[in-house]
């Protein structure tokens, strides 16, 4: 059941390496799936974790983000399926390191995804697509923002968080005022959340002080099966859908779902 008015773009973004989009992104949409959704991950990080997440081989990423990025094959030549139904994947590989360099003196050169996404009917065919974005505040980045209705900040509950969201925000300000107008903020989410740490516990007061319900009631543990996932090629919620980690994306899955619900009643 795709929506009439197509899909919802959400950059999933934080310039902060190893806090969690990817397994945010990977374990989201196999938990929209779970429930109907069609979903369509762009993995728009140079590493490909997104991509060797869902087991997706050398074989199935001879077209690529680095493609469509650069115009060079139509974002629908490069989807593979993945090993969850109704979850489909742009992959990416390490060619996409070059592409900030590349694009620089390219016309348009923040509008190359967005342009992307508008061609044919990619966005009808979708409820969610989520970009898996690099951790940084690149070309690649502020590509990612341009394309997107909504922007989605995984937040590790640790000492200077805070430091590196009000950068992010910044970041998403200059991009809304000059490049994206209707650029949202969709929400915060706090990952590998440790509740026998202090800092970890007042982090989380801190940034739900600062950022009010823009962050999620659900929190997302610290889980040892969900970081020994990505190592079989599968989302943990399949690996291990029972686990701590995999039963708090289904409640955030769940959350996220039922606020766009609410707001589009509205
Ligand atoms: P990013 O995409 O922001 O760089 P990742 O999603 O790749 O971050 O996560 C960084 C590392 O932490 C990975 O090895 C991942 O498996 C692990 N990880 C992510 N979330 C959790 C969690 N809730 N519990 C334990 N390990 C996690
Ligand atoms: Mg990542």
């Amino acid at each position: 059941m795709v929506s009439e008015t197509g899909a919802k773009v959400i950059a999933i973004a934080n310039q902060k390496g190893g806090v969690g989009k990817t397994t945010t992104a990977i374990n989201l949409a196999t938990a929209m799936a779970a429930v109907g959704k069609h979903v369509l991950i762009i993995d728009l990080d140079p590493q490909g974790n997104a991509s060797t997440g869902f087991g997706i081989d050398r074989e199935n990423r001879q077209v690529t983000s680095y493609d469509v990025v650069l115009g060079a094959a139509p974002a629908d030549e490069a989807i593979v399926e993945t090993n969850i139904p109704s979850v489909e994947l742009i992959a990416s590989t390490i060619d996409l390191s070059g592409v900030d360099l590349e694009l620089a003196d390219m016309p348009q050169r923040n509008f190359r995804l967005q342009r992307a996404l508008a061609n044919g009917h990619l966005r009808g065919s979708y409820d969610y697509i989520l970009i898996d974005c690099p951790p940084s505040l690149s070309l690649l980045t502020v590509n990612a923002l341009v394309a997107s209705d909504q922007v989605l900040v995984p937040l590790q509950c640790e000492f200077f968080a805070l430091e590196g969201l009000s950068l992010l925000l910044q970041t998403i300000e200059q991009v809304r005022s000059s490049l994206n107008p209707t650029l949202e903020i969709n929400g915060i989410v706090l990952t590998m959340y440790d509740g026998r740490n202090n800092l970890s516990a007042q982090v989380a007061e801190d940034v739900r002080n600062f950022l009010g319900d823009k962050v999620y009631n659900t929190v997302i543990p610290r889980n040892v099966r969900v970081s020994e996932a990505p190592s079989h090629g599968v989302p943990a919620l399949i690996y291990d859908h029972r686990c701590a980690g995999s039963q708090a994306y289904i409640d955030f899955a769940r959350e996220l779902l039922g606020r766009d619900s609410a707001l589009a009643a509205e």
